[in-house]
């Protein structure tokens, strides 16, 4: 066993230059397929726009302009409207299909690329309520006051709620760079909440669900909820002075990506959970959002010799990864 493990160390020590370029190319696939698919989705979007809606002109320009007159200049009004009604309702667009999932145990067509098999079949309803009342306490009490704290921090060093659109090429870019500060804060700020003094704490609460599902991406102690689950997302657009539109789609995107990798489910042609599920399950592995921090610090080496990392892509096909690449039998069987 001894040996078994000196040589799965030793193996590690040479590919991990190439392991940490390997995972900084995925990541990089990442961002960068999501910011092509946002750019072709844009472009497409708004050619059916203009050619069926005989929308004129530049479309999100008008549409914003339609929405800025509306709100009569009170610009608090529609960041609030930006930043909080709009995320808050994509999060809960998102949870609300997971959940009748999780309740029901149905339909069988979804329930079947369920990760951790045997678990939340169906989820434990008074677990459930209780995760659900401190998700929504989380939302309203912590995030909603910190949106007003960064609506006036936003107003005083420039306008968050300009007249004028920013290019969609440059709201790209801002959202690679979102994303690239998110990875960084939240593998840190989350390794700090792994440290024992504050574990049991703090971040105990959001590892209660060892088989995570949807909503409980946020169910977190309220510090924790501030300084892991929300500053990482929110600091991005404060530093670039980000337009409120740009600022909106980074919210609704970081919200239904966080679901995505806690919903419990890999599904087709949705960024792979294999990851945090692993975190989920393991406590001591995977603690960032893309992979690449944990590459640099060894903090995937376990993860890395499971089934669930060569699980851990794109899933191209309906065939559920459990099927395709099932568990190894287990010893004595
Ligand atoms: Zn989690
Ligand atoms: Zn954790």
């Amino acid at each position: 066993m001894r040996g078994a493990s000196t040589k799965n160390t030793s193996s590690n020590r040479h590919e991990s230059p190439g392991g940490l370029w390997d995972s900084m190319k995925k990541a990089a696939f990442v961002i960068g397929s999501g910011i092509l698919f946002l750019a072709a989705f844009g472009n497409s979007l708004t050619w059916h726009l203009q050619r069926f809606w005989g929308a004129s002109g530049d479309f999100w320009q008008n549409l914003w302009t339609k929405l800025y007159l509306a709100f009569e200049g009170q610009d608090a009004a529609l960041f609030y409207f930006g930043t909080m009604l709009i995320p808050f309702f994509a999060f809960w667009a998102a949870n609300a299909l997971l959940l009748l999932v999780d309740i029901t145990g149905k339909p069988s067509f979804i329930t079947r690329y369920r990760i951790q098999v045997d678990k939340n079949n169906p989820v434990d309803p008074v677990k459930l309520r209780h995760a659900v009342r401190s998700v929504i306490f989380n939302q309203v009490f912590i995030s909603g006051p910190m949106v007003v704290g960064i609506y006036h921090l936003m107003s005083w060093r420039g306008n968050p709620c300009s007249p004028e659109l920013p290019t969609f090429h440059w709201a790209l870019i801002e959202l690679a760079v979102f994303s690239i500060l998110e990875e960084v804060l939240f593998y840190y700020s989350h390794r700090l909440f792994h440290h024992p003094g504050l574990y049991k704490h703090f971040h105990k609460q959001h590892h209660e669900w060892t088989a995570p599902i949807g909503v409980v991406s946020i169910y977190a102690h309220p510090l924790e909820h501030v300084l892991s689950n929300m500053l990482p997302v929110v600091i991005g657009p404060v530093l670039l002075s980000s337009h409120v539109s740009t600022t909106s789609l980074w919210y609704c995107i970081a919200l239904v990506s966080t679901t995505v990798s806690h919903c419990g489910y890999h599904l087709p042609f949705l960024p792979s959970p294999e990851f945090h599920d692993f975190h989920h399950l393991r406590f001591n592995q995977c603690f960032g959002v893309f992979g690449v921090l944990d590459r640099l610090h060894g903090t995937d080496s376990k993860f890395r010799q499971t089934k669930q990392y060569e699980r851990h892509t794109l899933l191209t096909s309906f065939t559920p990864l459990t099927e395709s690449i099932p568990d190894s039998p287990k010893k004595g069987q």
